[in-house]
């Protein structure tokens, strides 16, 4: 469908989606920065994502 690639990274949905639940990033393992010290792109630095539940 549409160019999704599988990039690695979590699957992030928008705050209050509904059958999303806040998680740890996983791409900073909760940390908000990343390995060489850059801030997350994912979480933005929070160590948290908002992740579908149930997902795999
Ligand atoms: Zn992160």
């Amino acid at each position: 469908m549409a160019d999704e690639k599988d990039k690695g990274t979590p699957v992030a949905v928008a705050p209050g989606t509904p059958g999303s639940g806040e998680n740890v990033c996983r791409c900073c393992e909760g940390k908000g920065k990343l390995v060489d010290g850059g801030a997350c792109p994912d979480c933005n630095g929070t160590g948290k994502i908002n992740a579908p539940i149930g997902g795999a």
